[in-house]
């Protein structure tokens, strides 16, 4: 989401990727400076996803929106307003999907952590809104909430519209939680189904790791050069359960063929790699 084209810019990029969906942040993700809705080009991004067949795509808040900081007041009243505004744009771009890092209790404790980021969850969730906060399994590091299923249940169990909650599961972060999904993925989702339902998950992140399971590091690694490996992922990917789910790669980009000071998008081969 940049220049003049905007949102019509991102769908250009994932179509050059061969890709059928996307993901997007309404502005920087290091940030909370957007642009007005009506300068976003959502008419012609829709008009070029809808000639290419492409039929949904995700908006991932900015990192910075904390809900759990129960620390610092200020930081908790910016991240509720600016994620209050957060879901009318996604809304007014077109996608039902709003991920967010459930956020870090820096210091207060997870049980306080849980709380607040639920008490902002109170705020800003409508039962009749068209739009979905799916929250992110977090690799644990510092003091990030979401690190195992029983965190994310326990935001589910304080929420009151929780209808309108989904998951996102990021393969890095799970990795990274400790969860084993190179040799048991499928029961790791029978954890997730017992405590929160298989049918929360609305989409997967695509990562490798840099880090060995349990290292509660995140970082993230391109598709095979990692921890994960291709053919883990490749399971994932196809497994029969999540086959229309959007998959989204969040892996590093590499240096360049022609002039190695500069970095390009893995994009284009690892969906092909993952096909
Ligand atoms: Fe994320
Ligand atoms: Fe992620
Ligand atoms: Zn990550």
């Amino acid at each position: 989401m940049s220049g003049k084209e905007m949102m019509l810019g991102s769908v250009k990029e994932a179509l050059s990727y061969g890709a059928d969906t996307f993901m997007l942040y309404t502005g920087a993700p290091q940030n909370t400076k957007r642009k007005d809705i009506s300068e976003l080009n959502i008419t012609s991004a829709w008009e070029c996803m809808r000639a290419h067949g492409m039929k949904d795509f995700v908006v991932h808040a900015p990192y910075i929106i904390n809900l759990a900081n129960t620390v610092n007041p200020a930081t908790y009243e910016i991240a509720v307003e600016f994620l209050a505004l957060e879901i009318e744009r996604t809304i007014a771009m077109g996608s039902h999907i709003l991920i967010l890092h459930p956020g870090s209790h820096v210091g207060a404790g997870v049980e306080a952590g849980i709380d607040r980021i639920a008490q902002g969850l109170n705020e800003v969730l409508t039962s009749n809104q068209d739009c979905y906060i799916a929250l992110e399994t977090m690799a644990g590091k510092g003091s990030e909430i979401g690190r195992n299923f029983e965190e994310l249940a326990a935001i589910y169990d304080k929420v009151i519209h929780n209808d309108k909650l989904r998951v996102c599961m990021d393969t890095c972060h799970l990795n990274d939680a400790g969860y084993d999904i190179v040799h048991d993925f499928d029961g790791i989702i029978d954890q997730f189904g017992q405590l929160i339902g298989k049918e929360q998950i609305a989409l997967f992140h695509i990562n490798d790791s840099k880090n060995e399971r349990g290292a509660s590091k995140d970082r993230h690694a391109n598709i095979g050069q990692g921890t994960i490996g291709t053919e883990a992922l490749r399971y994932i990917v196809h497994h029969p359960d999540f086959i229309h789910l959007p998959k989204i790669l969040e892996t590093p980009y590499i240096p360049s063929p022609e002039d190695p000071d500069k970095t390009v998008p893995p994009y284009k081969e690892e969906i092909a790699m993952l096909r």
